[in-house]
Order: C-alpha cells, then sequence, then structure tokens
C-alpha cells in the first residue's frame, strides 16, 4: 500500500532528511586514503545519535551496522570493517536516519584522493541521472517515467543497470511501496501523487550489471569487477514537482 503522508509528517521527514545530510557532510570531511570503513560508520553513528535520531538500517534484517560502506566494485550494502580507503578507491556510503519515527535515505559515492577519469565519468553519469529522474517526479507522472529517465539517460554511455536493485517508497518504514526501478516504461507502474515520500536511487555498474552476493549475505559485487555508483535522495511529492528531503536548508 502506498501511503500518502500530512505536512505534518513530511516536516518529520525533512528532519530524518536534514540529520542524513549531516552525515554526508561528514562523511565528505572525512573520506580519505588510510581511513576504515568501520571508523566511518562510528562518525556516521554519532551523528546521528547527537541529533536525536536513530540509525535505519542498524539491526534492519539483521544488518549490522548504521551505514552501507561498499568500495569500488561493491554495489551496495558492504559491511563497514576494517578495510582502509587507498588512494584512488571510490566509496559509497548509504545510511538512513529515523528521526521520531519517520526516516530520511541517502546513498553518494565518494572519491577517495585522486581518482581515474573513467571512473569520475560513472560517477557524474550516475548523479546527473538523479536528477535526469527527478524531473519527472511529479503528480499525474508515473513511476516508470522515473525509471525510463533514468535508464535512457545511462545506457547512453553504454553503463549496466543492475535492475533488482531499486529505489522506493518510505516514511514510517525506511522501505515501503511503491519500488522505484531504474528501469522501465515511460507512463507505466504507480501514479505519483502529492505527499507520496520516495528515494530515488540510481545504482549503476561501469560495465556489465550481472551481480552476485557476497557470503556475509549483504554486500552485492560485480562479476567482472567493474565499479559501481550509486547517488539517492528522498524527496516528498509537491503540488507540481519534489521537494529534496535528504538535504541541509
Ligand atoms: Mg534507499
Ligand atoms: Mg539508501
Amino acid at each position: 500500500m502506498i501511503s500518502i503522508k500530512s505536512p505534518r509528517e513530511i516536516e518529520l521527514m525533512a528532519e530524518a532528511g536534514r540529520i542524513v545530510a549531516r552525515v554526508h557532510k561528514k562523511m565528505k570531511e572525512v573520506i580519505k586514503p588510510g581511513i576504515s570503513t568501520l571508523e566511518l560508520n562510528r562518525i556516521a553513528e554519532q551523528v546521528i545519535l547527537d541529533n536525536g535520531a536513530t540509525p535505519s538500517f542498524k539491526n534492519y534484517q539483521g544488518f549490522p551496522c548504521a551505514v552501507c560502506a561498499s568500495i569500488n566494485d561493491t554495489l551496495v550494502h558492504g559491511i563497514p570493517d576494517h578495510t582502509i580507503l587507498n588512494d584512488g578507491d571510490i566509496i559509497t556510503i548509504d545510511v538512513g536516519a529515523c528521526y521520531k519515527g519517520y526516516h530520511g535515505d541517502s546513498g553518494w559515492t565518494y572519491f577517495v584522493g585522486n581518482v581515474d577519469q573513467k571512473v569520475i565519468d560513472l560517477c557524474r553519469v550516475t548523479e546527473e541521472s538523479l536528477y535526469k529522474g527527478l524531473e519527472q517526479v511529479k503528480p499525474g507522472n508515473h513511476v516508470g517515467d522515473i525509471s525510463h529517465a533514468i535508464e535512457e539517460y545511462v545506457r547512453a554511455y553504454g553503463y549496466g543497470i543492475p535492475e533488482d536493485y531499486t529505489g522506493h517508497g518510505i516514511g514510517r518504514s525506511v522501505h515501503e511501496d511503491p519500488y522505484i526501478p531504474n528501469v522501465g516504461k515511460a507512463g507505466s507502474g504507480e501514479l505519483l501523487k502529492k505527499g507520496m515520500c520516495i528515494a530515488v536511487e540510481p545504482m549503476v555498474f561501469m560495465g556489465s550489471d550481472k551481480c552476485y552476493t557476497l557470503k556475509d549475505g549483504w554486500g552485492v559485487k560485480s562479476y567482472d569487477h567493474s565499479w559501481a555508483a550509486h547517488y539517492e535522495h528522498t524527496v516528498a511529492i509537491t503540488d507540481d514537482g519534489y521537494r529534496i528531503l535528504t538535504k541541509e536548508d
């Protein structure tokens, strides 16, 4: 079932989103060669707790940490550990915060030191595809309009889009209906309405879209070792478009 949020609920989600944005601001400051993903997780969790929220992902279906930390060829759901970031890596930090019962969710891919131009291009195109998708977020459009806009933009560069990983509705639960796929047909799927809150999140591989889950049951990697980028905002649908909730004012 797709829930429509009241203005009061959207303000609570905006506060959750602001806290998520503060985590990302901090991540941008501290991500550099030599830091471990476990240390990034510790810093992120502290920001969430200091702002009176709780980490949405910790203990969610058994996930052990506050953030997903996915390096290079890991697409999503990397478990923070003692792995040290090296110059030239990329890392996606995906983080959710729950404030007074409402969630915000945003993932972002960061450069560690000096990154190869081809990887910079992958990240730029993936980030741009997020905004191409968001341009379609307005009452009267359909979920498939978002999916199609992302797919059309990304495919032009020959990149792979793993279809099993999608955006989603969000609110009292971090994952709600509907799914927001990153591939699809314009005009198809659920009708978008004012008050719906969704997380739009293109996830893109430089090469093939084929991927597998690690033995830990969480991390997802490409078979061909191609690197992955991922950009996500939580938004609320307004009268004539969308409002990004996962940002600082
Ligand atoms: Mg999400
Ligand atoms: Mg996320």
